[in-house]
């Protein structure tokens, strides 16, 4: 951590603080920022949760939840808040452009940045830095923040639950490579403070609606395919059908995985039409750095092996784009799994 000290003694003193996340926030979005949040109201500071945009309803059992602001539906009270902070903690992303509107008046508030992350590349707006690309979650980072701190005993068990939020999702259920015994150490104590893990992944696993549960039938069955002579499946849904499945915000999570569990398949891509959008997520296995290939091609970036883009091409179009690049061996794809 860059200048944890000086962190520390700014903590000193109660402060009016703001903690923001990424856009679309996802289990670790808002578990490491809601236990950060808690954490930091018990040291005495007037703390606000603020995500760019509204999520789903499955992760709102967590302890703070009714007191997260979304910037959307009152920007006003967020730019008060951000405007007025003297210190906004960002945290799961590395560059304030990630988070929209929200971010250009981060960037103009003279409260001073702390930036807790995982993600590649990260801007240099933050006085403070806690960044390691080798961290699974941001949940970790949060976890050994507060241990760095000495104050792991004020942890709760509702901060302990968020946590492990990030930290289950992020390791896609602590199967992905950054799965280290650090991270099964921190889940150990998370248990010990009395997280109940259990509930946690019911509450995100089991939240399905019937209308979801349908949409993977179908996109399993219909709008899947493995590329011919590669290694690469690609779903893709039309606004058609969404509609078909009363398509609800989050709907599609994960579904990117399911091509990853083909025997010989080693990189995985959906295609998702938004308006006038195609939104993209791609999952490889192994050393494939598919966050260059997003990157490169398809306006995005990620994690090596979970990268997301888009693309303002018509759907068929940004398909056969994905298509040509694979069989044309692009060099980003071009790596042992
Ligand atoms: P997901 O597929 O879950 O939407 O995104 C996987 C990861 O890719 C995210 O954690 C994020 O780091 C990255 N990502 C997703 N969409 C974008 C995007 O449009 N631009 C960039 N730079 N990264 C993205
Ligand atoms: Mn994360």
């Amino acid at each position: 951590m860059q200048n944890l000290a000086a962190l520390k003694e700014k903590l000193s003193l109660p402060k009016r603080i703001v903690i923001t996340t990424h856009i679309q926030p996802d289990a670790d979005a808002l578990g490491s920022s809601l236990a950060l949040a808690g954490y930091l109201l018990k040291l005495g500071h007037q703390v606000r949760v603020i995500t760019p945009t509204d999520y789903p309803e499955f992760l709102n059992w967590m302890d703070g939840n009714e007191d997260v602001l979304v910037f959307e539906e009152d920007k006003d009270k967020a730019n008060y808040l951000v405007e007025n902070a003297d210190l906004v903690f960002c945290l799961d992303f590395s560059s304030l452009s990630r988070i929209g509107e929200l971010g250009e008046l981060v960037r103009k508030s003279e409260a001073e940045k702390v930036l807790v992350d995982h993600h590649l590349n990260p801007e240099t707006f933050a006085k403070y830095v806690l960044w390691s690309t080798e961290a699974a979650a941001t949940a970790e980072l949060i976890f050994d923040l507060i241990d760095m701190l000495g104050d792991t005993e004020k942890l709760t068990k509702g901060m302990a639950e968020a946590l492990y939020a990030g930290l289950v999702t992020d390791t896609g259920n602590f199967k992905l490579p950054a799965t280290t015994p650090h991270v099964h150490n921190i889940v150990a104590q998370l248990m010990e403070l009395g997280a109940d893990v259990s509930k946690v992944s019911h509450n995100i696993y089991d939240s399905n609606s019937l209308d979801r549960i349908k949409l993977l039938g179908f996109a399993l069955s219909e709008r899947l395919e493995v590329i011919e002579g590669s290694s690469v499946a690609f779903f893709y849904l039309t606004e058609e059908d969404k509609k078909r499945f009363n398509y609800q915000k989050g709907d599609s999570e994960g579904l990117v995985n399911y091509g990853l569990g083909i025997k010989g398949v080693n990189v995985s891509a959906i295609f998702i039409e938004e308006g006038d959008k195609v939104k993209i997520s791609f999952r490889s296995f192994g050393d494939i750095p598919i966050n260059e290939l997003s990157r490169k091609y398809f306006n995005g970036g990620g994690h090596k092996n979970s990268a997301g883009g888009s693309s303002a091409d018509d759907l068929q179009t940004t398909i056969n784009k994905f298509k040509e690049l694979v069989q044309g061996q692009t060099k980003e794809l071009n790596y042992e799994a």
